[in-house]
């Protein structure tokens, strides 16, 4: 830290991104990502024309791709707000609603608490159950800014709509913010509430089932009002926040969406199986509605069974909170990765950390 630092900002802890080393080749199981390329017609999205264009700045309000989206999700575009990443949207949302502090679950995205304290909004949190699902009764009414993954990060489970839709309405005079960057994994979306509720901001990203995390697109669906406030700090901030190559492939994205709806029922067929195969190991894990497994083992210390995988080229997600120590994350690739990631895990039991 430089002496120059604000000091509001000293106490700071930053998120941590999931590691992405390069000395050797990983099955890379760690970061949620898809194992899928984007869709033919994504991939075939760009020219060198659109490289030469660069020279131009991109349409702030990406009329265009926010069209598309409205039509897909049976909004009108006002209530689109587009975003570099949807860590964009939840940092503009704690910075936009938290004046009255922020509640969310004890065990979810551990970005929440960062943009919480970055923008001095107090936070509450509220324990899940035994089985790790969020408790939604305890989570509604709180007075505050609430925030709720759904399906639920690293938990993978997800709360059913009528629950969902229990918290928006406890609250009308606080947003409520439903994270949704798993929810094309088999969770029902908040998207369908969107004309009852004006507190509503359901948050979606490409970067999870739309196989575009390197594009850093995000999407924000809200009430037109919602949506302004979100305008407002983003032209205040970084009006050009998405740029032109990207709102082209994003375009060509919603244009085959059926593409990436398959990968995710591609995905959720391996998910099923690979849960099978794990919980015929010993294995425990929640029924994920995710892209990714929380599990744990009886015989094996999570931090240990992270390290063996990782020294046997796969690497997965070891979260370092005591609550969770004996839990991994794993995101579900390919049959193939799925495979060997079974074998491996059959392997250490076997021959023991
Ligand atoms: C991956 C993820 C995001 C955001 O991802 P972006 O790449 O910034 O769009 C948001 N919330 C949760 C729960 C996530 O897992």
């Amino acid at each position: 830290m430089s002496r120059f630092l604000n000091a509001k900002y000293a106490g700071l802890t930053a998120y941590t991104p999931g590691e992405q080393p390069r000395d050797r080749q990983y099955i890379k199981l760690n970061t949620n990502e898809s194992p899928y390329p984007p869709a033919p017609a994504v991939l075939a999205a760009l020219g060198a024309e659109d490289v030469a264009d660069l020279r131009l700045y991109s349409d702030p309000e990406g009329t265009v791709l926010r069209e598309k989206l409205a039509g897909l999700y049976g909004v009108k575009p006002g209530q689109v707000f587009l975003s570099n990443g949807s860590d964009d949207i939840l940092n503009f949302a704690f910075m936009a609603f938290g004046a009255d502090g922020a509640v969310f679950p004890s065990l979810t995205y551990s970005f929440y608490p960062v943009f919480a304290d970055l923008h001095q909004v107090a936070y509450e949190t509220v324990p899940l159950k035994e089985d790790f699902s969020v408790d939604a009764a305890a989570l509604a009414g709180r007075g505050k800014l609430t925030v709720l993954a759904n399906p639920n990060a690293p938990t993978g489970l997800a709360l059913p709509l009528d629950q969902v839709e229990a918290i928006v309405a406890a609250d009308p005079s606080h947003v409520v913010v439903v994270d949704e960057a798993y929810v094309d994994f088999g969770a029902e979306s908040a998207a369908a509430l969107l004309d009852q509720y004006d507190n509503l901001l359901v948050v979606m990203t490409y970067s999870k089932s739309r196989s575009m995390a390197g594009a850093r697109l995000g999407f924000a669906l809200g009430s037109r009002a919602i949506i302004e406030d979100l305008e407002k700090l983003k032209y205040s901030t970084n009006p050009y926040n998405v740029n032109r190559l990207t709102l082209k492939l994003g375009q060509a994205a919603v244009d085959a969406d059926g593409y990436f709806r398959d990968n995710a029922r591609r995905i959720m067929a391996t998910r099923a199986k690979t849960m099978q195969a794990l919980r015929a190991l010993g294995f425990s894990m929640p029924d994920s509605q995710a892209n990714f497994l929380f599990l744990t083992h009886p015989k094996l210390d999570g931090a240990a069974f992270y390290q063996a995988c990782k020294d046997r080229g796969i690497l997965i997600r070891h979260f370092s909170d005591p609550a969770i120590a004996q839990y991994n994350r794993v995101t579900i690739g390919t049959e193939e990765e799925m495979a060997a990631f079974v074998q491996t895990a059959q392997e250490i039991l076997k021959e023991g950390l």
